[in-house]
C-alpha cells in the first residue's frame, strides 16, 4: 500500500545511514513532544487504579490528580514520554494508534472483527479493571503478530488467525496481550520515545513497539492462561500456539526483516513447555466456543482470510512492484532489499547506502504545483536543495526530475526524484543515497523512474490472491497427498506448520485441512472523486 506521506523516504535514509554511521542523539520528535491537549484529570469517575497486587513501582503516581506528576511531565522533559499513570498509557495509545494503523492497514471483515473482539472481552471480564477502552483489531499483516498499544489497543494479524488453529490458542494470545497492556509492561520501560524514535524507524518502524523483557513475557503468558482458564478455554492454548510459531518461524526465515510476534515477544526454547507445564496446574472448565462448540468451528471463521501478500496493496514480483488498483507497476534495482509497507514502498541496496522509494505525493495533474511544495517544505528538519530540475517523459507519462542534495544533521544525502502523474495521483520516485557514493546509483535511479508503467485491465487482472480455504481428508490421505490433489498453493512444510501435521501423516477421512488457494484477484475500479470511496471497505470476491 502506498500513502501521501513526504517524510518516509527520508527517515527510512537516516536509519540507513545509522546503520553505517555513528549513532545519532535522540530528536525531539514532534508528535510526540505535544502536551497533552487535555490533561489526564478529564477523567471523571474512571475507576482508581489502586485495585491489584500485581503493580510495578511506577503505580506509585498513578492518581490522576498528582499535580507534581504531571506537571513535570508536560514541562520538563518534551521529547519524552514517560507513562506515569494509566491516563498517560490511554493517551498515548491513541497517539500511537493512528500511525500503527496508518503503517501497517486494517483487515475490514466485519464478521472476523465481531469474533475476534468477542474473545477479547469475555477474557476482559476476568481482566484487573483499568480505565481503558480496550479494542481488538486484525492488521493487514503477513506474518504472525500480535501486540497491544498502552492504554488496551489490542491487535492480532491475519498471518496470525491463519497460524492458530482453535479459539483456546486465540484466547491464549489475546489473553497475553490484554496482561501486558493491563500490567502495563510498556511503562515499567521507562523512556517510551526511544522506541518511536524515527531514527530507529523508517519503513522498519512498527519492529519497534514494543519489545518486552523475557520476564514480562514470562508474566503476560501466566496472566494470558489465567484468563483463558477462568472464561472457560483451554490454558494450554498459548503452549501449542508458541510451539507452532516456533517452527513457524525457523521455516520462514524471510520474517525477520518484517516485525513479528518474536521480534515484540522474545522468546525463549522452553516458554512453550513452561506454559504447558502451568496450564496443567491451572483449573478450568470448558465453556462452549464463540465460534461454536465444535472442534473445528474456529476454521470457519478464517476461511478466505488472504493468506502472502494481499495485491490490494500492491506486492512485488521479484524486483518488479505491481498496484493493481493504481494500475501501475515499476521496477526497482536488482537485488535490493524490497519492502512494502503501508505508508511506503521500497527497496535498500545491498551495502545499505541508497535507498529507493514510491510514495505518492499529490492528487491532480499539476505536477509543477506537487514539485515547489514538495520542495519549499522541510521534510523532517530536511530540505532538499535542487541543483537541476527539467520536465521529461517516462514512455508517455509526463513528469519532472529534480536532482540536488539534503542534508541533515547526520549526514549528506544526494537526491534523485521524479514526480510523475498517473490517474488522478502524482507519484515521487527517490533515491536517496550517501552523498560520497551518489555517482554509483546515478543510472540505477534514472533506470528505477523509467521503468515507470501504466497497468492495462488485463494484467491487472492477471493477478492472483492466494486465501486460506478448508479441504477435507479423503480415506488414507496423507497432507502432502490432499495437497497436490487440492492444488494448495502454500508449501507443503507451512501447511504441516498451520495445521500442526507432518506431511507423511495419513489423515482421518473428513479432517478439515487448512490450505490455500490461488484465486483471481478483483481489482478495486479506479478512484471516483467521492472521498468517501477511499474509506470503504475492500470487496471479498467469491464469498
Ligand atoms: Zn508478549
Amino acid at each position: 500500500m502506498i500513502a501521501k506521506s513526504p517524510n518516509v523516504a527520508i527517515l527510512a535514509l537516516l536509519m540507513v545511514a545509522c546503520a553505517i554511521g555513528p549513532s545519532p542523539t535522540t530528536p525531539a520528535h514532534s508528535e510526540t513532544a505535544k502536551p497533552p491537549e487535555s490533561p489526564s484529570t478529564s477523567v471523571p469517575g474512571a475507576p482508581n487504579d489502586h485495585t491489584g497486587s500485581e503493580e510495578s513501582e511506577e503505580e506509585a503516581t498513578s492518581d490522576s490528580e498528582d499535580d507534581s506528576a504531571s506537571s513535570e511531565k508536560k514541562k520538563s522533559k518534551p521529547g519524552r514520554i514517560v507513562l506515569k499513570t494509566v491516563y498517560d498509557d490511554r493517551r498515548v495509545g491513541d497517539e500511537q494508534r493512528q500511525a500503527i494503523e496508518a503503517e501497517m492497514g486494517l483487515v475490514e471483515d466485519e464478521e472476523l472483527l465481531e469474533y475476534v473482539r468477542s474473545v477479547g472481552i469475555r477474557l476482559l471480564r476476568h481482566a484487573p479493571p483499568r480505565p481503558f477502552d480496550y479494542e481488538f483489531k486484525v492488521v493487514d499483516q503477513r506474518v504472525p503478530n500480535a501486540f497491544a498499544l498502552p492504554g488496551g489497543k489490542i491487535y492480532v494479524s491475519r498471518g496470525l488467525l491463519a497460524l492458530i488453529q482453535s479459539e483456546d490458542e486465540l484466547a491464549g494470545v489475546i489473553g497475553h496481550e490484554i496482561t501486558h497492556a493491563a500490567e502495563r509492561h510498556t511503562a515499567a520501560r521507562i523512556d517510551y520515545a526511544r522506541r518511536i524514535n524515527p531514527f530507529s524507524i523508517g519503513l522498519f518502524r512498527a519492529a519497534t513497539i514494543a519489545a518486552y523483557g523475557r520476564e514480562q513475557e514470562r508474566d503476560a503468558d501466566r496472566g494470558g492462561q489465567i484468563l483463558a482458564a477462568r472464561a472457560g478455554y483451554n490454558p494450554a492454548g498459548i503452549a501449542t500456539f508458541l510451539r507452532k510459531l516456533d517452527a513457524a518461524d525457523r521455516y520462514e526465515i524471510g520474517w525477520s526483516r518484517l516485525p513479528h510476534f518474536l521480534a515484540t515477544h522474545p522468546t525463549s526454547p522452553e516458554r512453550s513447555s513452561l506454559a504447558s507445564e502451568r496450564a496443567s496446574g491451572l483449573k478450568w472448565e470448558r465453556q462452549p466456543g464463540i465460534a461454536d462448540d465444535l472442534r473445528f468451528a474456529y476454521y470457519s471463521m478464517i476461511d478466505g482470510l488472504i493468506l502472502g501478500d494481499n495485491p490490494a496493496g500492491g506486492l512485488f514480483e521479484g524486483s518488479r512492484f505491481v498496484h493493481p488498483d493504481l494500475r501501475f507497476s515499476i521496477r526497482f534495482p536488482e537485488g535490493w532489499t524490497t519492502i512494502n509497507s503501508q505508508q511506503a514502498v521500497g527497496a535498500v541496496s545491498p551495502s545499505r547506502d541508497a535507498e529507493a522509494t514510491l510514495t505518492v505525493e499529490g492528487r491532480g495533474t499539476d505536477i509543477a504545483k506537487v514539485v515547489d511544495d514538495f520542495i519549499e517544505n522541510e521534510v523532517d528538519g530536511t530540505r532538499v536543495k535542487v541543483r537541476e530540475r527539467r520536465e521529461i517523459k517516462l514512455g508517455e507519462l509526463p513528469a519532472i526530475r529534480i536532482e540536488g542534495r539534503a542534508s541533515s544533521a547526520l549526514v549528506g544525502l544526494s537526491v534523485q526524484m521524479t514526480f510523475v502523474a498517473h490517474e488522478g495521483l502524482i507519484y515521487r520516485l527517490s533515491v536517496l543515497s550517501i552523498a560520497s557514493g551518489a555517482s554509483k546509483y546515478r543510472g540505477r535511479a534514472r533506470a528505477f523512474a523509467h521503468s515507470f508503467r501504466p497497468l492495462d485491465d488485463e494484467a491487472s487482472r492477471s493477478l492472483k490472491v492466494t486465501r486460506l480455504r478448508i479441504a477435507r481428508a479423503l480415506e488414507n490421505e496423507t497432507l502432502q497427498a490432499l495437497s497436490s490433489r487440492t492444488q494448495n498453493a502454500i508449501e507443503l512444510v507451512y501447511t504441516g506448520v498451520m495445521n500442526d501435521l507432518f506431511a507423511s501423516t495419513i489423515l482421518d477421512k473428513g479432517t478439515p485441512v487448512k490450505i490455500g488457494l490461488d484465486e483471481p484477484y478483483i481489482p478495486k475500479p479506479p478512484e471516483e472523486e467521492d472521498p468517501d470511496t477511499l474509506e470503504q471497505p475492500r470487496t471479498e470476491p467469491g464469498e
